[in-house]
């Protein structure tokens, strides 16, 4: 199920969505731009898809 191309679609959506911010975080690689289903809050610059866990 991990290896189907379903699954694998989905991880890469999860990482190209990413706003840039999230790109050039030094967390990142600790929490890879959280759930998806939280990135609903815009970045500072106002690019959409920011987690709205991230001040925390
Ligand atoms: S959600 Fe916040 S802490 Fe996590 S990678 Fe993005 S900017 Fe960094």
């Amino acid at each position: 199920m991990v290896l189907s191309p379903r699954q694998q679609a989905f991880g890469e959506a999860k990482w190209r969505d990413l706003p840039g911010k999230c790109h050039s975080c030094a967390q990142l690689t600790l929490c890879w731009g959280g759930c998806a289903k939280h990135r609903f809050t815009p970045t500072r610059e106002g690019e959409e898809g920011l987690n709205y866990l991230c001040r925390g």
